[in-house]
């Protein structure tokens, strides 16, 4: 007779968000309670996703990249290696070539998608160092943000120019 499985929980699944599995302690519940709990940078905001409440500070290969600058930035966002590593559009248009000579093309719904992917990747590239499709880490909620707020869903929404993916 098969046993009872107790519920189990699984995200569904979703391109933007990563798994983390190199956590030292479960975090509890932070989605309930204010970002203030957790957040030390000042830019994080609420996830709905629990494990991507975390902040930039709580990271530590993104502490150790702020930590290089002489003059260390309160925020990754506000690294002066940010905006060219993960907002510059002619950045990701490379991420996006290096990327689809190793595992393809890179496939989402839109344009706007697929630089937050790129963006995402350019980030785990530059902060844990490699690249990989199956690369599983939690970016800091100031870091996913920002990049939404770069790279925005609404369709038609104008963007400027940005050099195709292709
Ligand atoms: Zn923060
Ligand atoms: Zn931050």
């Amino acid at each position: 007779m098969a046993s009872i499985k107790p519920y189990q929980f699984e995200p569904e699944s979703d391109p933007e968000n990563f798994n983390e599995d190199e956590r030292a302690e479960p975090v509890q519940e932070r989605r309930l309670n204010d970002v203030s709990e957790w957040c030390t940078c000042n830019n994080c905001a609420k996830m709905p996703i629990e494990e991507e409440n975390i902040c930039c500070k709580e990271i530590q290969k993104v502490v150790k990249r702020m930590m290089e600058v002489p003059d260390p930035p309160k925020c990754m966002v506000e690294h002066p290696g940010f905006e060219p590593n993960c907002l510059n559009p002619y950045t990701l248009q490379n991420i996006n070539n290096i990327y689809r000579a190793d595992y393809g093309p890179v496939r989402r719904r839109n344009e706007e998608e697929r630089f937050r992917y790129l963006a995402y990747r350019s980030f785990v590239s530059w902060c844990w160092g490699y690249l990989g499709r199956s690369v599983r880490v939690v970016i800091p909620s100031c870091v996913v943000n920002r990049i939404r707020l770069q790279f925005p869903d609404p369709a038609g929404q104008y963007v400027g120019f940005r050099p195709p993916l292709d």
